[in-house]
């Protein structure tokens, strides 16, 4: 990919699926450092109160003053009070911990309860080329927020046989939120994870997600690896722990698709 000659304004990706386990703060580390390696100014939003993304980039959520829960419920802090710099050049983090999780409570009562994270966001927008949030697993407020931030959503799927159950009422949500709250919203791929090309029960899957989402289904299809459960005791992404790993060759080809397709409309 070509180098940029100017940054912003960010595209904003959720990664969502309100199941747990199928890869969604991996991809979003590792989608995210292969696009900082190709240039893009990146910013990383854990918003899921469990913290794993934060935990993944090596940050420890408990010990943390300030998180994406206080952009969010207080006025007048601003989010270079609350980022990040990871190790990783070009690329930043909005972290979370638990204290997240009050804000899916609190957040209810509020006016513009839904785009409470997109007017977080807005001013950070000029500063980045991509913006990928960290959805927690379910389809709460929190993840509504989300989606309501968003241009586009990606949805991570386990090569597992359950793996498309669960996926209709989300992309009902998806829908939801294009009619009510963001009508520029798409969903820019299905991203199919842990493959085992092993297994005949895999390519099954496989072949299913395709027949169900047709075009929607990255080509980038991301093997199962040890060195992915590794890379979060390493506390660092896969292109810098494993740079040369299939691994991460995946994400960075996952890269140039989403550079290719996570593109304003024109
Ligand atoms: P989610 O955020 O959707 O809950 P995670 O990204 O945390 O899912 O992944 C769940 C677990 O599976 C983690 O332990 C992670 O290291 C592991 N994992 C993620 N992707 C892969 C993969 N492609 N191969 C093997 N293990 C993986
Ligand atoms: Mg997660």
């Amino acid at each position: 990919p070509a180098p940029l000659a100017e940054h912003g304004p960010a595209q904003i990706i959720a990664m969502c699926n309100q199941k747990g386990g199928v890869g969604k703060t991996t991809s979003t580390i590792n989608l995210g450092a292969a696009l900082a390696e190709y240039g893009r100014r990146v910013l990383l939003v854990d918003f899921d109160p469990q913290g794993a993304l934060s935990v993944g980039l090596g940050v420890n959520p408990m010990e943390l003053d300030v998180t994406v829960y206080n952009l969010l419920m207080e006025r007048g802090l601003t989010a270079d009070e609350v980022l990040l710099k990871t190790a990783i050049p070009g690329m930043d983090l909005l972290p979370s911990n638990i204290d997240l999780s009050a804000a899916e409570v609190q957040l209810v009562s509020e006016v513009a309860r839904e785009s409470a994270l997109a007017r977080a966001l807005k001013p950070l927008l000029p500063d980045y080329d991509y913006v990928i949030i960290d959805c927690q697993p379910s389809l709460g407020l929190l993840t509504v927020n989300a989606l309501t931030a968003a241009h586009s959503v990606i949805v991570p799927l386990e090569c597992e046989f359950f793996a498309l159950r669960g996926v209709a009422l989300l992309t009902e949500t998806i829908e939801k939120v294009c009619e009510r709250l963001n009508p520029d919203l798409r969903l820019d791929g299905i991203l199919a994870t842990m493959y085992d090309s092993r297994t005949v029960h895999s390519r099954e899957v496989l072949a299913r997600v395709v027949e169900a989402f047709g075009e929607h289904v990255f080509h980038t299809v991301i093997g199962r690896t040890v060195r992915f459960p590794e890379t979060t005791v390493a506390g660092e992404p896969i292109t810098t722990y494993a740079t040369n790993s299939v691994g991460a060759a995946a994400y960075r080809q996952l890269a140039r698709e989403v550079l290719d397709r996570c593109r304003p409309a024109e």
